[in-house]
């Protein structure tokens, strides 16, 4: 048997890795690359370590775009087998790969609008919406602590990553001749206590263990102070009638904020003020989680019998249409508007911020990571002027940042988690979807727990298990 590493290897983006099983080659996760673009485009384009067209099946850990964001381009390269992911996954990739799908199609445009003028062939798009609908007829769900038997050589059985809604960490058995091995794959792992999710789920014994390593070397502020933070910037914005600026993640963060909010005015921690969600994805997205309460905490179940929909109260409101959202400048605050893109590098979030950025009485709250170059960077290090559509604009609202909301268990959550799996078992360990500097904390801290045999793959390394 084989693993090899093709993504989010010494890097937090693109995952996907490679498995020989008895001849059949398998694919745990197909992320998208996000990067500068050129090399993105490189990446992302082919698959240069395998033949698509030979892999006998995909087993899906989420729906974050950089661990399925490449799937419809695998399918549109000659991939044709089952897709495994969790009924929840299921739902939500059906609306990610189509927005991605958009945002693909748009991307090239404006290169080749470039290119034309260069008297250059235009680019075709990495994919497109056909490719999307052909990848989605291919998805098969597989229920949470479920064992489901691919084939005589692999089964798989997912258990809550409490990531984000869907998330799975997968326990595969592997069969070749008589030889049995257990790999256990993180996907992306989540935190206990975030809201609306379950607390991460512990596999049974495995021999082999790839682990996610994004925040291996950091902490993150604890989650429980995060309510009263969130009302402290509601009370401030009440008392001097300002407009809270919200940069969120359509998918899992705007969801949780919304909820927060519920939960802050049901306990009275701060007075209601009228909230816009303002993003046509995470109005469907809201409706995905609704329909899987399978995937929520104790304390939501039991938010839900006494106040009915956590993400629906009387000051909320969310926006679909472009003339709703372009309404939204002419009201008065106290009010929040919640936008997308998270890293406000694309989508209606840039309306709003253009429009209320230089007023020194608004708010801007960032509450989730932003990669480095991002407009949302720039705003969480108080750069004085950044630019929005090309035009310069002047920092002058105020910047409130909260850490403690991340999707990603911290160092000690890692290590907390590593802990309780059966160490004794463990052959060997593959960090992945982490830079190499946190990688390298990380794989100190599993010694410190007797982890002792671990491995931080490059791109197209291949281990024998
Ligand atoms: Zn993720």
């Amino acid at each position: 048997m084989k693993l090899q590493f093709i993504g989010a290897a010494r890097t937090v983006t693109g995952s996907m890795h490679h498995l020989t099983v008895n001849n059949k080659q398998y694919l745990l996760d197909c992320g998208l690359y996000q990067g500068r673009r050129k090399e993105a485009f490189e990446i992302n384009r082919n698959f240069d370590l395998f033949d698509p067209s030979k892999i006998e099946c995909l087993i899906l850990s989420h729906a974050h775009i950089d661990h399925c964001g490449n799937i419809p381009n695998l399918v549109k390269k000659g991939f044709a087998g089952n897709i495994y992911c969790t009924p929840a996954t299921k739902d939500l990739i059906t609306y990610m790969l189509k927005d991605s799908a958009h945002i693909q199609e748009k991307d090239v445009e404006f290169v080749n609008k470039r290119r034309k003028k260069q008297g250059k062939n235009p680019f075709e798009p990495l994919y497109t919406n056909e490719d999307v609908e052909k990848a989605l007829e291919l998805v098969r769900p597989v229920k949470y602590r479920t064992e489901f038997k691919i084939n005589d050589d692999i089964a798989i059985k997912f258990f809550d990553a409490g990531h984000i809604l869907g998330s799975a960490v997968t326990h595969l058995t592997l069969r070749e001749n008589s030889n049995t091995i257990k790999l256990g794959f993180s996907g992306d792992l989540g935190r206990p206590n975030l809201p609306i999710l379950k607390d991460p789920e512990l596999i049974p014994e495995i021999d082999y263990w790839i682990s996610e390593s994004t925040y291996g070397g950091r902490l993150h502020d604890k989650i429980e102070g995060m309510e009263q933070n969130l009302a402290d910037v509601i009370k401030k914005a009440i008392s001097r009638k300002a407009k809270i600026i919200v940069p969120a993640f359509s998918v899992g963060r705007t969801q949780e904020l919304v909820y927060s909010f519920h939960k802050i005015f049901e306990k009275g921690l701060a007075k209601p003020i009228p909230i816009y969600v303002d993003s046509p994805l995470a109005v469907n997205v809201t409706g995905i989680f609704r329909e899987h309460e399978e995937c929520f905490d104790k304390e939501t179940i039991d938010f839900m019998n006494k106040y009915d929909d956590p993400f629906g109260f009387n000051k909320l409101a969310y926006v679909n249409s472009v003339e709703e959202s372009k309404k939204l400048n002419e009201l008065n605050g106290p009010l929040m508007i919640i936008s997308a893109s998270g890293m406000a590098e694309a989508g209606r979030i840039l309306h709003h911020l253009r429009n209320n950025i230089e007023n020194p009485n608004n708010i801007i709250l960032m509450v989730g990571y932003c990669a480095e170059n991002t407009l949302g960077r720039k705003i969480i290090d108080k750069e004085k002027i950044v630019k929005i559509f090309g035009e310069e604009f002047h920092l002058n609202a105020e910047v409130v940042v909260l850490h403690s909301m991340s999707a990603h268990a911290d160092a000690d959550e890692l290590i907390n988690y590593c802990k309780k799996l059966s160490i004794a078992k463990i052959r060997k360990t593959f960090l992945v979807h982490g830079d190499y500097d946190q990688q390298q904390l990380y794989s100190e801290r599993l010694k410190e727990i007797s982890i002792r045999n671990v491995e931080i793959p490059n791109r197209g390394d291949v281990f024998e298990i």
